[in-house]
């Protein structure tokens, strides 16, 4: 199952990356206030960074 984590430790996830793309820019705006893009998402799922 795809994971993602922010900056802060929190962990979101979601049946496939597609879901986790509509998943963490809610949470970046709602916690943050800041906007990620769908791109800097998958390559952090992708290289686990
Ligand atoms: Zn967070």
């Amino acid at each position: 199952m795809p994971r993602w984590s922010c900056a802060m430790g929190h962990q979101a996830e979601a049946d496939s990356e597609e879901g986790l793309v509509s998943k963490v820019p809610e949470h970046m705006r709602q916690e943050y206030g800041t906007e990620i893009s769908r791109e800097r998402i998958l390559r952090k799922l992708r290289e686990g960074e």
